[in-house]
């Protein structure tokens, strides 16, 4: 089994004195552990400083919640791919369930995020999954098809192999309501075939496949168990260090056991 990788969503929270406060004592708390999970953070884009000072010193990555589909230039309000990449960010989440629907963001735009930031050596953590009428008419495999091929399967081998799927049903963001550890590694097990039939089997087995949607402390070990959950994109449970790092230790669990 490959290592996990836990990623905190802290979406539109903490004052600046939190965010720092947060950062130090996750970079403490895991300090001791010698992790082999790949841990995460994406704050608010003004707090990412504040995590990529810390990050070069501690055992966490850190990322952004989302990034411009424009290259640079007169696009006022946004952040750049290439900024987030000279600032020392690795990762960035794209196509969130809460920017597609706010923001009207398509799998197209998503496609663009992706493209600017493999060009600028940034991981996509790119998001997918249905909204519950969609689950409810049996639609929740057609669905996440469909975005994945849209937003993604125009890219190279090469290129694919640096992104990151997170599967994250709607109704399961931030609504206490978890997916089955058997929904979950369904739906992942189908996505794996999916970059199977689309890259092989090699690339297939080493895309991370996280699941996201109101994971926590209590849940994470069993669904992390599951074959083909490589780990979280966790929103609530981040913004706490103890619960956050209860959930990275679940991961690390899961593959010292394998
Ligand atoms: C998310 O927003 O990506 C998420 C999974 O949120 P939560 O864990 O709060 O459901």
């Amino acid at each position: 089994m490959k290592p996990k990788m836990v990623i905190g969503n802290w979406k539109m929270n903490k004052s600046f004195e939190e965010a720092d406060d947060l950062i130090i004592a996750i970079g403490e708390q895991i300090a001791g552990l010698k992790l082999e999970t790949g841990v995460v953070l994406c704050p608010p884009f003004i707090y990412l400083e504040l995590a990529t000072d810390q990050a070069e010193e501690a055992d966490f990555s850190t990322g952004a919640q989302n990034c411009s589909e424009y290259k640079n230039g007169a696009v006022t309000g946004e952040i750049s791919a290439e900024m987030l990449a000279k600032l020392g960010v690795e990762f960035c989440i794209v196509g969130h369930s809460e920017r597609r629907k706010f923001f009207c963001e398509s799998n197209q735009t998503i496609a663009k995020k992706a493209d600017l930031l493999l060009e600028n050596q940034l991981v996509p953590v790119v998001c997918c999954g249905e909204v519950i009428d969609e689950r409810k008419a049996n639609r929740h495999f057609e669905v996440v098809e469909k975005q994945i091929k849209e937003s993604l399967f125009h890219l190279s081998k090469e290129d694919f192999e640096s992104v990151v799927i997170a599967y994250e049903p709607v109704w399961a963001i931030g609504t206490g309501e978890t997916a089955t550890p058997e929904q979950a590694e369904e739906m992942h097990a189908f996505i794996r075939q999916l970059i199977e039939k689309k890259y092989g089997t090699e690339i297939a087995y080493s895309t991370y496949i996280l699941y996201g949607g109101s994971c926590n402390a209590q849940n994470a070990l069993e669904l992390f168990s599951q074959p083909n959950v490589d780990g979280g994109l966790i929103g609530g449970a981040s913004l706490k260090a103890n619960d956050f790092v209860a959930i990275i230790e679940a991961a690390e669990t899961t593959v010292k056991e394998n």
